[in-house]
């Protein structure tokens, strides 16, 4: 069967496949989804321990949400501890079939169309993407991979595999006496990786999840993990238990993108590469592929800085000369602004779209170029990426403290921008600029943007000015 052409096919349906889907159904596209299992959220492979903001930048179902976890045990392989408490609460744990079935309602009710099935291949012609099933086969302008730890079809693609690649052992287990989180650290109890155990308070009784990722050998790491809390947190392991095993990435392929091809969360390799934890990415990652291209996907767009935010690079997808117009060549503070002026001013004439996205740093050297922009109406949108430092700076001087052994916390020393941060909205619109900002809550950035984009497309400058966080 083939079935007409939707706007965007999604292969998998996992939290970032789920969330994609749900963003751009929201905005009005045509959305198919193919996820190869019958339910969603099932089988439960994760730990489900995520940051407590999670929920509120992307606006997700509370209803997944088990306990809090303020406390946390790291035990060295000489079996010496170190106990940290966070002062508020920043990692909850998560039912994760129920978040994914919540995420799933959420985006049926927008509007994305559910289909079961294994996509098998993947091929962009003139026409659009085409992905089959067995039973299948879909058309759509351009798909979204969401497939998770799979990578036949990137493979397929050409767009490589994740770089550092290991392996995963887990299960949900109940506990008797679980304790705060632990963290097993060396060779003997995670080669190259580490091992926990995480309290787990359900309605019913207390569990424990218990795991480990590493390098080989992962149900064997595993059961010892188990044997090392029988005791002390009285798990009753059932005889003859299996955790469910899989592979967890660690870093990004090669490239998470190609010709109406962008891939999301754990497919593209966008994890915490410390942890492998991927909820949260996967969810970035699909919010930022939904957003930003919503904002200029319509429009002739040209980048006009595009060394300096790798991710536009890595989720844009170039096809022309103009799209990304690279950078200064060399790591000069000052270049972004008035480069990002000549480019407007360049392609005011061609009719391209001209979008930059502005460090904040980089601004102060310059301001004035606003009220160039102004004055001669050129039409460019500035992004503020707006982390409120020079953390270039801040990062090399962490790096050469570590060489020389000096105190890494004096890197933010004369590095700040904050107290009082700079409202660049005000900057702007004192120079004749429109202006929006700064914006913190994610929830709002997506409509500001679209503002922005209708002002540029009258001909004249436009800021937004977005909040982020440093690195
Ligand atoms: C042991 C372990 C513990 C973890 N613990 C945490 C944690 O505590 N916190 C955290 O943030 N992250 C954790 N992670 C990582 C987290 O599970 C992933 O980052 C997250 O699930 C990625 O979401 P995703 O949507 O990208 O992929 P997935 O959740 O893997 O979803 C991909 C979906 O695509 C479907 N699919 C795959 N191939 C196809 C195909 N060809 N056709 C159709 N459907 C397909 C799959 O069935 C699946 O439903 C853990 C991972 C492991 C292995």
């Amino acid at each position: 069967m083939t079935r007409s052409a939707s706007d965007v096919l999604i292969v998998g349906g996992g939290p970032a496949g789920l969330y994609a889907g749900l963003q751009l159904a929201r905005a009005g596209h045509g959305v198919d989804l193919v996820e190869e299992h019958r339910e969603f959220g099932s089988p439960v492979h994760c730990t489900g321990v995520l940051a407590r903001d999670a929920f509120d930048v992307f606006d997700l179902p509370a209803g997944s949400l088990l306990n809090e976890l303020r406390q946390v045990r790291f035990v060295a392989p000489s079996g010496a501890a170190v106990d940290y408490t966070t002062p508020t609460t920043e990692a909850v744990v998560i039912d994760r079939v129920r978040f994914d079935r919540q995420l799933a309602d959420e985006a049926q009710r927008a509007g994305v169309r559910f289909h079961q099935g294994r996509v098998t291949d993947v091929s962009v012609d003139r026409a659009g993407v085409r992905a089959t099933t067995a039973e299948t086969t879909f058309r759509a302008r351009a798909t979204l991979l969401a497939c998770g730890a799979s990578y036949g079809l990137q493979r397929k693609l050409g767009l490589g595999l994740p770089k550092l690649l290991l392996q995963s052992a887990q299960a949900e287990i109940p506990a008797d006496r679980p304790g705060d989180v632990e963290v097993h650290f060396g060779a003997a109890a995670a080669p190259r990786g580490f091992a926990w155990a995480v309290p787990v308070h359900r309605s019913d009784r207390p569990y424990v999840r218990i795991g480990v990722m590493c390098q080989s050998r992962a149900a064997d790491h595993f059961h010892a993990m188990v044997e090392r809390l029988r005791t002390r947190w009285g798990v009753a392991a059932p005889e003859g238990l299996t955790p469910r095993q899989k592979v967890l990435p660690l870093a990004p392929i090669d490239r998470t993108y190609a010709e109406r091809v962008l891939v999301l969360g754990d497919a593209a390799g966008l994890v915490k590469p410390t942890t492998g934890g991927g909820i949260y990415y996967g969810l970035l990652s699909a919010r930022l592929a939904a957003e930003t291209w919503n904002a200029i996907k319509a429009e002739p767009w040209s980048l006009a800085v595009s060394d300096r935010i790798p991710w536009a690079r890595r989720l844009w997808p170039a096809t022309d000369y103009h799209h990304m117009l690279g950078g200064s060549g060399a790591q000069g503070v000052g270049y972004a602004a008035p480069a990002a002026l000549g480019v407007g001013l360049a392609n005011k004439a061609k009719g391209l779209f001209t979008v930059t996205f502005q460090p904040d740093g980089d601004l102060m050297y310059s301001p004035g170029i606003l009220w160039t922009a102004a004055y001669h109406k050129i039409p460019v949108l500035f992004v503020m990426h707006n982390n409120r430092a020079y953390h270039q700076e801040i990062m090399h001087l962490q790096r050469m403290a570590a060489i020389h052994g000096r105190r890494p916390d004096q890197a933010w020393i004369g590095n700040v921008i904050d107290n009082p941060a700079i409202d660049y909205a005000k900057l702007a619109q004192a120079q004749g600029v429109w202006a929006e900002g700064p914006i913190e809550d994610p929830a709002k950035l997506g409509a500001a943007l679209q503002r922005a984009v209708a002002v540029v497309k009258k001909g004249g400058p436009a800021l937004v000015d977005v909040v982020c966080q440093g690195r």
